[in-house]
């Protein structure tokens, strides 16, 4: 049986909890959840409440999502703090038939160099810790769950059964997204990708173009020019960076019109070009 482990202090667990265990189990990535109480925090988070509280805590959340989720107290045994490699060392060693998987939100990213042996060594034990759980968001804060991917060729690892295979940021993926859709295009599947056509200086975007000429339909949606409130199918990019992929927000980058976008001013004086039409 493929185990999720989510592992947190679960201070108290909340709604976020319980969704990332429901969403694991629908989409298939494990047969079961185990929530992973610790008893003490590895990095010192202070105030929490008794470890059997938060134990009973997390029960209930289990509970309430169905009979695939439980709380597993192995930390009460283990030494204190127990890390999240030793509990999962642990929980391999207690349950050699089952394979486990490391469940963590997105978040925990910005602090894996504090966590003891993060890149472990996939032939060491059947731990897979690759898998993050995360959200798309929109501009108005619609969030969609996803799950990030470092290449193409990874999404055919990890669709299972899905009918429909959404694709988001597509023009940071190489020539190989192409062959990855064909291929689950022609499996059957319902492949919907989205991505930014144009770099920052109007060239095409690799490989949105191919994708383009392979797709049964395509939809062109334009923004909303920062300047004159025309139809923009431009990024201008409003700091000055040679590198043709930056990632950035409305400090960065904004939507123009074809009038009001120049790849070689970055000079915010740009808003006082005339309004086209005007
Ligand atoms: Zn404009």
């Amino acid at each position: 049986m493929e185990v999720a482990v989510f592992g947190g202090s679960f201070n108290p667990p909340h709604v976020g909890h319980a969704l990332v265990t429901a969403w694991v189990l629908w989409t298939g990535q494990a047969d079961a959840v185990w929530l992973v109480p610790c008893a003490d925090h590895p990095l010192g988070k202070l105030g929490l409440a008794p470890f059997s509280a938060r134990v009973r805590w997390c029960g209930e959340l289990a509970s309430g999502v169905g009979s695939a989720a439980r709380v597993e107290t192995i930390e009460d045994e283990l030494p204190r703090p127990s890390f999240t490699i030793d509990t999962l060392r642990a929980l391999s060693a207690a349950h050699p038939e089952h394979a486990f998987r490391l469940v963590v939100g997105a978040d925990i990213l910005q602090e894996t160099h504090l966590w003891k042996d993060w890149a472990i060594d996939d032939s060491e034990t059947s731990i897979d810790v690759r898998y993050a759980a995360d959200d798309i968001v929109s501009h108005s804060e619609y969030r969609f769950p996803c799950i990030p991917v470092d290449a193409a060729a990874e999404i055919l690892r990890l669709v299972g059964d899905a009918q429909v295979v959404g694709i988001d940021e597509a023009q940071f993926f190489d020539g190989t997204l192409v062959e990855v859709a064909n291929r689950l295009a022609d499996e059957g599947r319902r492949v919907v990708i989205a991505g930014l056509d144009q770099d920052y200086r109007g060239i095409p975007f690799e490989p949105i173009p191919a994708l383009l000429a392979v797709a049964e339909y395509v939809t062109k949606s334009l923004a909303v020019c920062m300047v004159c409130g025309s139809p923009a199918n431009r990024s201008q990019r409003l700091v000055q960076r040679d590198l043709r992929v930056l990632l950035g927000s409305s400090e960065t980058y904004e939507a123009r019109c074809r009038l009001h976008w120049d790849p070689e001013v970055f000079d915010p004086e740009q808003q006082s070009l005339p309004l086209s039409g005007a």
